[in-house]
């Protein structure tokens, strides 16, 4: 927006200015948000090659009053600089657990859940602890979760990370890496972290159309292969793409094709189906 002439500085001051105060309106509004109900978990299933439900992953929504629904890449950011993803980030700890166990209540086998964990939480002195005494409260088994977390998070402090992603593995959690291949990925520390799966990231998986570049999932996938690790590719949009992946040795799969992230009900719906 920033054009030549005092008109285009004006509109360019005007825009900052309202991105400033959007940011303020973010800030304050996530403070209240948890008590004011405004926070809800999404699940997007996740399939195998046979579109066996095998995952789902927990997205977490808010809906503000005046602002409407703010996606989580707008304001996750903002919850980071500010401190407030620890409330935040709880938040879904403590929700995604709750419906766990009312699940399990039900006589309903969900599948693994997979849960977005912010760098910042997992740096906490007492996350592992935390995390140990919440699955105990809420009677639900470390087994019945995947913990996603981006790699570039974790490089702020590696030994850190690996051993607190170690603990909470002998929990039974499994360890995803997200958005995989955006950041500095480096085998040199890929082969000490503890790694359950590669996460593709879903600007790969665009590529796939239109004869874009494929080297990176091959790489991608030729890791995990060689480290035994799982490879799920995420934002599958069309069956070319699935029908790619799957070519290149990729069996896991999240997107719209098989089914965009839900509400509660319809993924409870979803869970009922054969
Ligand atoms: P992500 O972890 O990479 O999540 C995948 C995003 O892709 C989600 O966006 C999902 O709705 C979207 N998506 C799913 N299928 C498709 C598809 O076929 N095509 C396309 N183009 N997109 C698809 P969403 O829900 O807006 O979340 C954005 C990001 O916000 C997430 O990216 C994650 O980094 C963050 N986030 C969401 N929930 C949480 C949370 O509970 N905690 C933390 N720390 N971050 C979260
Ligand atoms: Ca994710
Ligand atoms: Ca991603
Ligand atoms: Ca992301």
């Amino acid at each position: 927006a920033k054009r030549a002439g005092r008109g285009g500085v004006q509109f360019y001051r005007h825009a900052l200015q309202d991105e400033a105060h959007a940011r303020l309106q973010i800030e304050d509004g996530l403070r209240q948000a948890a008590e004011r109900d405004e926070l809800d978990l999404h699940y997007q299933p996740q399939f195998d090659a046979a579109e066996r439900l095998i995952g789902a992953e927990a997205l977490l929504r808010w809906q503000h009053p005046e602002m409407g629904q703010v996606p989580p890449d707008l304001f996750i950011p903002v919850a980071e600089e500010t401190g407030l993803i620890h409330g935040v980030g709880n938040w879904v700890l403590e929700h995604a657990l709750m419906q766990l166990s009312q699940w399990q209540a039900g006589n309903l086998q969900p599948p693994r859940l997979a849960l977005n964990l912010s760098p910042w939480q997992l740096a906490r002195p007492d996350f592992v602890d935390q995390f140990q005494a919440r699955l105990r409260r809420h009677g639900v088994d470390g087994h019945a979760l995947t913990l996603e977390v981006t790699e570039s998070g974790l490089l702020r402090d590696l030994p850190d990370a690996i051993t607190k992603l170690g603990a909470l593995r002998r929990l039974g959690m499994r360890i995803a890496l997200d958005d995989f291949g955006t950041g500095y990925s480096s085998l040199a520390y890929l082969r000490d972290l503890p790694v359950d799966e590669l996460k593709i990231d879903k600007s790969f998986v665009k590529e796939l159309l239109a004869g874009g570049d494929r080297t990176l999932i091959e790489n991608i996938v030729d890791i995990a292969r060689n480290m035994e690790l799982d490879v799920i590719a995420e934002g599958v949009e069309h069956p070319e793409q699935r029908e790619q992946l799957l070519a290149l040795g990729c069996t896991r799969f999240q997107g719209f094709l098989f089914s965009a992230p839900l509400t509660h009900e319809q993924f409870v719906a979803r869970l009922h189906r054969p």
